[in-house]
């Protein structure tokens, strides 16, 4: 099997120019009928590896699947692209199942996902064995590892796949990375030498934000303001979080639901079902939601408060942005949120050794927070990828932190930690150093030692900011065990009787929230932009009214990607539709025609009323035209020469639109010119061809017959 026959399938079935790295090499791979190990992250594009060979390969492909979710999205995702395929778990009547296993039988089927314990079941055998199977594939791989974070029993007895069908590819997929498990998938599957490729889980699309948790509900609103109807997750400590949330949102005109364990499980699939469909755009969450939803527009990730790890965050954001355009995740950290983690942790079953792992990856996540270092960077060396250099695309590359002699401000924290018989935690110490009226410092007579009121010059988030990288570098410490009171390390006594010098970094002078929230203003939108963004939004509006018609989520009918590049390149014709990303054959058959009758009324609409629009020119002429006005008429009521007009109508009928040629070109003079076509080169000039026929033709006749000549090469290559 060649790589031609993949690629030409990456664009009838999906509408896809080229493959994304590895891709390639993967599927070459399993067409070579090679065991695969695939880690990529979240929306890397796992799913062509197994279903590009399986559309392009004859007989089945089986992909085992966790979730029955994900599975009806996957099939609903391949039939909206006119790929055969099905699924069968216990959500199916018999009746159902029994339709899936007679098209089955009929070798109707591409693609069938099963659940797992299906597969491995006892009366599932007998239809196994009489399928033509052209590959395995192993969906979310890493619930087979007990080291892993989302283990599945039923997966580990999946190693019978390589015992009974010893010569058809296994082909596993994850986006879990570390290594154990990674072994352990390769050992429990019984993968034979198998190739292993792995991605770089960066996801560049991805703008990553941390804030101080202060005022988060504002700084939420701001946020949300410039983020109009886009789909976002905000993901909540508590279930109590959640509701609250959602209320106070919907109080200030932001749509949005909740979702938690506890809400019974015909409301929570509503939610969900609402959320794919675009009905409700935010859902506060706590981290049950999200798996197993593949909604490729999901725009935004929020971490209302501090997620328990590095790797819970990574695999959360991840979900924003799977169709790879501009999207943000906004983490907002507090020590409370710390606190509280902590004290889960601590009252929490586990035993001392996962208390203290637990423990350990929630001080790196808030490290995380903490720390004025780029945060891909550092997410990413968290997982052993080793990145250099800024990424540009995080709140600390875009407001870089300026360091300063921190000399004199660590002394005065320092100094009165040390006077107040180091018994105050952060808050009470912000609140002595900025010289506050709180009770509490009067009660203990705070307001007599010498740094009462010292730390003026700093604003409250600045001295937390300040007192938590003296924290990072070892100045000073907590005493977890008594209050969370502070206390001077040995490093910090340096500082306070030594005059050791210390470099610490200072935020810029910050923005007020609403400046830094919102998206960038742009001062003066261009007039293409605003006709993008309008064109774009009456697609929109087309895709959800055909989505609620087809019974399919508006992402599945065509991705925002897809929409994008129609409102920018303003697709007139079958065939430049067909080159925008996303189009698959199937889809143009179905919805060409309505998107492109949308953009040819938006089109004329814009002409008639005098904007000017480019690359749309040869329609407006064509429209006229088959308005009944001759090419003289148009000639003159455009300004244009009529050859230019015979041009317009030549580039339409290029591109497949029916109009009847012989009036301009005789079937003779077609034959001859494009008998010489091949004597020249593309883009075909007019005048050597002129010349070459001593003046026989005209201009005009040239050009129909480099149309009619480019027309029927065009068919010929479908
Ligand atoms: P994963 O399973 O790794 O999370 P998916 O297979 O769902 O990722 O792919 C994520 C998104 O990327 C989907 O919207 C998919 O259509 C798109 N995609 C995948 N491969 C390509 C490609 N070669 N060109 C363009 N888009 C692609
Ligand atoms: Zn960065």
């Amino acid at each position: 099997m060649n790589l031609n026959l993949a690629s030409a399938a990456l664009k009838k079935y999906f509408g896809f120019d080229q493959f994304r790295p590895l891709q390639a090499d993967i599927i070459r791979n399993v067409f070579d009928g090679k065991d695969t190990l695939v880690l990529m992250p979240t929306g890397g594009g796992k799913s062509l590896c197994y279903q590009i060979p399986a559309v392009t390969l004859e007989g089945v492909a089986v992909v085992v699947s966790p979730l029955i979710a994900l599975m009806k999205d996957q099939v609903e995702g391949l039939s909206a692209n006119g790929i055969p395929a099905a699924f069968i778990n216990s959500s199916l009547s018999l009746d159902q199942q029994r339709n899936v296993e007679n098209a089955l039988m009929a070798g109707y089927v591409k693609l069938l996902y099963v659940s797992p314990e299906k597969l491995v079941s006892q009366n599932f055998q007998p239809l196994l064995k009489r399928l033509k199977i052209t590959l395995f594939a192993i969906d979310e791989a890493h619930c087979i590892s007990a080291w892993g974070h989302d283990f599945r029993p039923e997966y580990t007895q999946l190693r019978f796949l390589k015992a009974q069908f010893p010569g058809i590819p296994v082909i596993a997929l994850t986006a879990t990375a570390d290594k154990l498990t990674r072994k352990d998938i390769i050992s429990q599957l019984g993968l034979a030498d198998p190739s292993v490729f792995i991605a770089s889980f960066d996801r560049p699309n991805i703008s990553l934000t941390v804030r101080p948790g202060q005022k988060r509900f504002e700084q939420m609103v701001d946020f949300l303001k410039s983020r109009q109807n886009q789909s976002g997750i905000i993901y909540c400590l508590s279930r109590k979080g959640c509701e609250s949330l959602a209320e106070k949102l919907n109080a200030r005109g932001f749509k949005s639901d909740f979702y938690h364990a506890e809400v019974p499980p015909a409301r929570r699939s509503k939610v969900q079902e609402d959320f794919i469909n675009d009905r409700t755009p935010i859902i506060c969450a706590t981290i049950a939601f999200g798996m197993g939803i593949d909604k490729s527009n999901v725009r935004f990730v929020v971490h209302y408060n501090l997620p328990r790890n590095l790797e819970g965050y990574y695999q959360e954001i991840g979900r924003a942005g799977r169709d790879g355009l501009a999207s943000d995740a906004l983490l907002f950290f507090s020590y409370a949120d710390l606190l509280s983690y902590r004290e889960m942790i601590d009252q929490g079953e586990a035993g001392a050794e996962q208390k203290a792992l637990k423990l350990a990856k929630l001080e790196r996540m808030y490290q995380f927070a903490e720390a004025p270092v780029c945060r891909r960077k550092t997410v990413l060396n968290y997982f052993g990828e080793p990145y250099d250099g800024q990424c540009g695309n995080c709140d600390v590359c875009k407001n870089p932190p300026r360091h300063f002699d921190g000399t004199v401000a660590a002394q005065k924290a320092l100094s009165a930690i040390a006077r107040t018989g180091q018994r105050v935690g952060m808050n009470l110490l912000v609140d002595i150093l900025r010289g506050s009226n709180r009770r509490e410092i009067f009660e203990h007579n705070y307001h007599q030692i010498k740094t009462y009121g010292a730390g003026k010059e700093y604003g409250y988030d600045d001295w937390l900011y300040l007192l938590s990288q003296m924290l990072h570098i070892g100045l000073i410490e907590i005493a977890y065990d008594d209050h969370n009171c502070l206390r001077v390390t040995d490093e910090g006594k340096k500082i306070l009787f030594d005059g050791k010098k210390v470099s610490l970094a200072m935020p810029l002078a910050k923005p007020k929230p609403s400046e830094r929230m919102s998206a960038p203003k742009v001062v003066e939108k261009s007039k293409t932009q605003l006709q993008k963004e309008e064109l774009l939004a009456r697609l929109q509006h087309l895709r959800r009214e055909m989505a609620i018609q087809q019974g399919i989520p508006p992402y599945t009918l065509f991705s925002d990607v897809t929409l994008q590049q129609m409102s920018e390149r303003r697709p007139l014709t079958d065939a430049e539709i067909l080159e925008i990303e996303g189009v698959s054959e199937r889809k143009l058959q179905l919805y060409g025609d309505a998107f492109i009758r949308e953009i040819r009324r938006f089109v004329l609409e814009k002409s008639a009323s005098g904007e000017r629009l480019t690359g749309s020119t040869h329609f407006i002429t064509y429209d006229m035209y088959m308005n009944g006005k001759s090419v003289e008429e148009i000639a003159g009521e455009r300004g244009f020469s009529t050859l230019t007009i015979m041009n317009h109508l030549a580039t339409m009928y290029e591109r497949g639109e029916l109009l009847q040629i012989d009036q301009w070109l005789s079937p003779e003079a077609n034959d001859i010119i494009q008998g010489a076509l091949p004597l020249f080169e593309e883009p075909f000039p007019l005048k050597p061809i002129f010349d070459h026929f001593s003046e026989r033709y005209s201009y005009d006749e040239i050009r129909w017959a480099i149309a009619d000549y480019r027309r029927a090469r065009e068919t010929a290559t479908k």
